[in-house]
């Protein structure tokens, strides 16, 4: 079957095309500065599997339903397509970001859920509304292909209360759904799933297993799974809470934010702008949300971008052994993403001294760039848990989920 995985932002379309019976991916492509200035400077990228040239359309886009034409005339290009003709697009699955505490898995795209959607864009005004509107630009172009929403928080809805419920008045959860939901679900159940395959095969069965993922890209998140359940994540009501990010603080004093308001008059919109898009790796080094320009820094000599990276490896290192505390001891530790799969200083730093813990790394294969790209053990020969380095494909566990029910729905 044919699945075309779509992402949406509110000012661009990421989207990916599957076979999704061999797990294949055809083609790939984002479309960005859609609806910026009207949309006169956007860009539509494509590059097919294999291929090591970019197609690019320079096109103007004001809303995300254009950007869908562009990107479905990319696909059906007869030079560089990939597609004979759109109904060769069997389904559709699509990023939603929240699914509040209404939805545990991937779901068939209804009114309903559409309905549902809406509803959670209260608690993710950034996310949910480009989702929506991502939703809304498919039915229209591809009204034959049924759709599927796979969702950021799903994984994280089998925390127990004592992982979600906040220490506020108990009625702000009963009235206003306010406690913790946790995101990148979707990274860290496929990575789990990975881990789960490579601890299986050394003897663990997968209901015994504790692992923790590390999911470290320009957002931060670090989930304990049980059994292949996660039982705590870091990211919280929103993904603003936990581990230092590129430009987000993590976990910070609440007490803060009065102080910010009385003390130096800043406004809500100012005080989200500072902590979600000034803070984190950006806010402590001045020099860059990007951690390869904060290695850049530091080997110029650049104390702040040191400390920042310090700050993240010990934030990391810190949530680690809280979350084997929360397992009763780890059997592995997974790091992925942009930072956790090519970092290997962030992997040494966050994992040292952990011998306590049965965490044992080898140097040798922590830098071995020949392991980069596919999932690798990088721990000791005789290390008790492992530590594991293993790429994520959020866009096939979504066509993955998007075939298998609409396979079922069929
Ligand atoms: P992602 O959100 O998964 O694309 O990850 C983005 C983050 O990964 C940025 O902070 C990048 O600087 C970081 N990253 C990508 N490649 C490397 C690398 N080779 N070494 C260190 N960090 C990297």
């Amino acid at each position: 079957m044919k699945v075309l995985v779509v992402n949406c932002g509110s000012s661009s379309l990421k989207y990916e095309l599957f076979e999704s019976d061999t797990g294949q991916s055809l083609a790939s492509g984002l479309a960005s500065r859609v609806g910026v200035n009207g949309g006169e400077e956007a860009l539509l990228e494509q590059k097919r599997a294999g291929d090591e040239e970019k197609f690019t359309v320079q096109a103007p886009m004001p809303d995300h339903k254009v950007a869908l034409g562009y990107v479905l005339a990319a696909l059906t290009d007869p030079e560089e397509g990939v597609l004979g003709s759109l109904d060769e697009i069997q389904a559709i699955g699509h990023r939603v970001v929240h699914g509040g505490e209404a939805f545990s898995q991937s779901v068939l795209i209804d009114a309903v859920v559409e309905a549902a959607i809406e509803r959670f864009c209260e608690i993710a005004p950034l996310h949910n509304p480009a989702n929506l509107l991502g939703i809304r630009a498919c039915r229209d172009r591809l009204p034959h292909a049924p759709m599927v929403a796979v969702f950021d928080t799903a994984f994280h809805q089998t925390l127990p209360p004592v992982a979600y419920i906040y220490g506020i008045p108990y009625e702000l959860y009963e009235e206003r759904k306010i406690r913790r939901y946790g995101f990148h679900g979707t990274s860290h159940r496929y990575v789990a799933g990975k881990a789960a395959e490579m601890l299986d095969k050394r003897g663990l069965a997968p209901e015994q297993q504790r692992i923790i993922t590390c999911h470290l890209g320009n957002g931060c998140s670090i989930t304990a799974i049980q059994g292949g359940k996660s039982v705590q994540t870091s990211m919280g009501f929103t993904p603003l809470a936990g581990l230092l990010m590129g430009t987000r603080c993590g976990d910070l004093d609440p007490a803060l934010v009065p102080y910010l308001i009385n003390h130096l008059g800043m406004d809500p919109e100012e005080i989200d702008d500072l902590l979600n898009k000034r803070s984190g790796l950006l806010g402590v080094s001045g020099v860059s949300s990007d951690m390869r320009d904060i290695h850049q820094a530091i080997s110029e000599g650049n104390a702040r971008a040191k400390l920042a990276l310090d700050i993240f490896s010990y934030r990391l290192r810190r949530y680690i052994g809280a979350y084997a505390t929360v397992l009763g001891g780890v059997d592995a530790v997974v790091f992925t993403a942009g930072i956790g799969e090519n970092d290997a200083l962030v992997r040494e730093q966050s994992t040292r001294d952990l011998e306590f813990l049965g965490l044992y790394l080898d140097q040798t294969r922590n830098n071995d760039p020949s392991l980069r790209g596919q999932p690798a053990d990088i721990s000791k020969f005789d290390s008790p848990s492992r530590i594991l380095v293993i790429p994520t494909d959020e866009e096939l566990l979504i066509a993955t989920d998007t075939a298998e029910i609409v396979g079922k729905s069929g």
